[in-house]
């Protein structure tokens, strides 16, 4: 939870969700708690279901069974005008018609708020996204961070206590839309409003968010903070889905153990392995570290011949085949040090990997 939660922002809850279009579920039993002034981003593939959940929060999609809350008040059945939500879509949905100023005031004309006070609350609201002085511009005559930022004052002008977000900077290049992810969580952090924010790039979700749910096939199958989501993923499809993983099938030595086995080596996990039938180790490329003389006993150790090199500025993939056939990757520095550390294609190589680092996963069911 944000530590700046106004008192005005408050909490939302979905219990129970479904959402059927004929015998497709596109939520699936969906329950979601998010507390006054937090940050949650819903993270998932194409057709996972995110929009289907936004579009039930905002109330343009009606659930086909299950309830919405905005703090106390039930507004599973509230049209969307008086549900005190404000919402900003990837592709701006400004009125190119008509000035910043009209477009930022637009839902004050929509509310019937006395016209007196418009200009005001317009000044204020362009204030927040440093746009003071844009009122008369153009929206054509605007870039694309700048009408971001003109959607994002229209969504707050009419101080909302909860933002819903559904993709806002997909259309920017890549550099602006990591200026405006910085910018919204300064923006988050003064305004104090619950924000939902839908993604389906998981870098953006774990800069912004305070929590992240995971969507799979209709369903939220893990929310957690950014860093537990990380390292603690629920399942092979939390863990293949967050960050830059390999993920090896490995047998159990012992149920109730910290053990696995995968082909002739035994690696320990400092945790305990989860009971199932299927379970993966889950190697993430910057947690695998060249292997040396200073290497620490109670590292695990995995072996294997160099296939690939690639080279991508900050830091240099590589790619190994173990001794059992498995292949994986992992991040070395690309720095001189880290470069030297690395044989040519073809030759040995052993990694090692922290237990703390040695996550091992259940199946996605
Ligand atoms: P994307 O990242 O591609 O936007 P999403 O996670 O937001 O995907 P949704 O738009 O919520 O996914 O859609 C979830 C599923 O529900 C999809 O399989 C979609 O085809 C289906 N769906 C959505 N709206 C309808 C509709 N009106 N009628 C039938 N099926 C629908």
């Amino acid at each position: 939870m944000s530590s700046t939660a106004k008192s005005s922002s408050v909490g939302v809850s979905i219990r129970s969700a479904e959402k059927h279009y004929g015998a497709f579920r596109a939520l699936d039993n969906v329950s979601l708690e998010v507390a006054p002034g937090e940050f949650v981003s819903v993270l998932g593939p194409s057709g996972s279901g995110k929009t289907t959940l936004l579009g039930i929060l905002g109330g343009f999609v009606q659930p086909t069974s299950g309830s919405v809350w905005l703090g106390d008040r039930d507004i599973t059945f509230a049209p969307p005008h008086k549900r005190d939500i404000g919402i900003v879509f990837q592709n701006y949905a400004l009125f190119p018609h008509m000035s910043v100023g009209e477009n930022v005031a637009f839902p004050l004309r929509a509310r019937r708020l006395p016209k007196a006070d418009w200009p005001e609350r317009v000044k204020a609201a362009l204030a927040m996204v440093e746009l003071s002085g844009f009122e008369n511009r153009r929206i054509s005559a605007l870039s694309g961070g700048q009408r971001q930022r003109v959607a994002l004052a229209r969504a707050m002008i009419f101080e909302p206590r909860l933002i819903l977000m559904d993709e806002p900077l997909s259309a920017l290049d890549k550099q602006l839309r990591e200026t405006m992810q910085i910018e919204l969580r300064h923006l988050h952090r003064k305004l104090g409003a619950t924000i939902i924010y839908v993604t389906h790039d998981q870098r953006e979700a774990l800069t912004m968010s305070d929590r992240i749910a995971i969507m799979n096939r209709g369903r939220i199958v893990q929310i957690d903070a950014p860093e537990v989501l990380h390292d603690h993923p629920a399942d092979s499809f939390v863990a293949g889905f967050i960050g830059e993983a390999t993920l090896l099938r490995v047998q159990n030595v012992a149920i109730g153990g910290h053990a696995v086995r995968l082909g002739g080596t035994v690696l320990q996990s400092a945790r305990p392995v989860p009971v199932s039938n299927e379970i993966f180790l889950v190697l993430h490329a910057e947690k695998l570290v060249i292997a040396g003389p200073e290497t620490a006993a109670g590292m695990n150790r995995l072996s294997g011949t160099v296939t690939e090199i690639v080279y991508q500025g900050e830091s240099i993939r590589v790619f190994l085949t173990l001794e059992n056939g498995d292949s994986l990757s992992f991040r070395q520095p690309a720095n001189h040090l880290g470069r030297q550390l690395i044989p040519p294609p073809g030759n040995p190589l052993t990694l090692a990997l922290h237990p703390e680092d040695t996550i091992i996963v259940p199946k996605a069911v």
